[in-house]
């Protein structure tokens, strides 16, 4: 972009000279509007969750006897979700309400967020190529899928991803489990721990020097030229989507098992980390289906790879990258290496998604330290990105008044912290990371 063209961005959109000079920013959306009032917009609907959660329920039986460490939970991929007293000690008195964790950090099979979306598409694909070929019903008990007739018959075929890391760590683990061949492209932020990894799964890892938008384009390219080849467009997928989108239902779940209310009066706030945008706007959708307006959901980003905050903000969606203002997509948090956003999630979603910041590295370095000290849990540094959320809503008296919110909502909210990666972190690697906090 010519110097003279952000000149005039800005001041059509002043608080882009704040992403610029890389500073914390926030911007609550005055778009947002009730789920009744936007819900048309979103091009999706329950029926499709509900679809995704009665999929994902067939395959229970496959994945409990796959991956033995979702037998407890009858193969369903699903995580905690705590309160976190101590690390709130730590804000306090700066955060009303009660400080909780979602950790799908420590979510089964790959250990972060990218275990719904990212294994309930290559599920999908598989259903569909089994059923199209009659090798399966929806009636079977789908645990025959680990036979070797499937895993020939998967041989087939083969599947491709571009990924910063966790996506192709999801996708290799489960479609290698499947049969199938699998590729993935994997951005320079990717870590050699999870190329390592996958390598001793059997998946083909392609590395790139460039970032996640070059690695995401490559990929498709390679896969575009094979018939048998299925891409999996995390830019794009309404799948990947659908797969996140399930969390919204199970969280509501668990907080009636554990007696915790969300209402109009105990309102929910919801902080989600966000890289491309699929998992966290898959997952914000999933909640405000579940809870309604009681929820209000807000996106996460490093100050170097604020995309969505960008493309909601102007409006310019996927046809803007950070690096068209100079910024550099260079971050700690790999998870969230991400410059252009996914314009069908920003488009979906802008009426749903109440506020947007951004984060320094060195405060989710800080963070990632305090929460393993305080809590003894231990996330990756793109985990910490929604733990400076509840300070920024809590602080901010324009947001109350937007909402028109009362002293005692705010003292009756929940605030959640959406954990999403960081549960498979080698031991060094997480030394690393806590030397780094200190
Ligand atoms: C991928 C990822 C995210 C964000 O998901 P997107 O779909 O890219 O927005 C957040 N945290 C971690 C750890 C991730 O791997």
């Amino acid at each position: 972009m010519k110097n003279a063209d952000i000149q005039k961005l800005i001041q059509q959109f002043p608080l882009i000279e704040q992403l610029i000079a890389l500073k914390e920013t926030q911007w609550f959306n005055p778009n947002s509007t009730s789920v009744a009032r936007a819900l048309p917009h979103v091009g999706l609907t329950q029926q499709d969750v509900s679809e995704a959660h009665a999929r994902l329920a067939r395959f229970a039986p496959f994945i409990a006897q796959a991956f033995p460490e979702t037998a407890a939970s009858r193969g369903m991929i699903e995580s905690d979700v705590v309160p976190i007293p101590a690390m709130q000690r730590r804000f306090s008195p700066d955060i009303t309400g009660e400080l909780w964790l979602k950790k799908d950090s420590h979510l089964p099979i790959s250990g972060s967020i990218k275990a719904r979306g990212g294994i309930y598409e290559v599920l999908t694909h598989a259903e569909k190529l089994a059923f199209a070929a009659g090798l399966l019903t929806p009636d079977d008990d789908y645990s025959k899928l680990l036979s070797p007739e499937f895993a020939r018959f998967f041989s087939q075929y083969s599947i491709a991803v571009g990924s910063t890391g966790n996506l192709g760590l999801s996708i290799g683990i489960i479609s290698a489990r499947l049969g199938f061949h699998v590729t993935v492209h994997m951005s320079a932020d990717a870590r050699a721990w999870k190329k390592a990894l996958l390598r001793s799964h059997g998946v083909n890892v392609v590395e790139y020097a460039e970032d996640y938008g070059v690695a995401v384009e490559q990929g498709r390219k390679a896969a575009a030229a094979d018939a048998n080849c299925f891409f999996i467009d995390d830019e794009n997928s309404r799948t990947l989507f659908l797969g996140y989108a399930v969390a919204g239902q199970r969280l509501k779940d668990q907080f009636t098992r554990l007696g915790k209310v969300v209402d109009n009066a105990h309102p929910l706030f919801v902080y989600l980390p966000c890289g491309v945008g699929g998992g966290p706007g898959g997952v914000a959708f999933g909640l405000k289906l579940a809870f309604g307006d009681a929820v209000h959901c807000i996106f996460a980003e490093p100050t170097h790879s604020p995309c969505m905050l960008l493309g909601v903000y102007t409006g310019l969606h996927d046809g803007i990258a950070v690096q068209d203002l100079g910024i550099d997509n260079q971050t700690a948090a790999d998870g969230l290496a991400v410059g252009r956003a996914s314009g069908f999630v920003g488009r979906a979603m802008e009426r749903l998604l109440d506020g947007f910041y951004t984060v320094d590295d060195n405060t989710l370095y800080q963070q990632l330290g305090w929460l393993a000290q305080e809590e003894g849990i231990q996330l990756e540094p793109s985990a910490l990105a929604g733990m400076s959320g509840p300070q920024r809503i809590c602080s901010n008296s324009g947001y109350h008044q937007l909402h028109g919110f009362s002293p005692e909502q705010l003292a009756q909210a929940t605030h959640l912290v959406w954990a999403t990666g960081g549960g498979m972190v080698p031991a060094d690697e997480m030394a690393h990371y806590l030397a780094k906090a200190r």
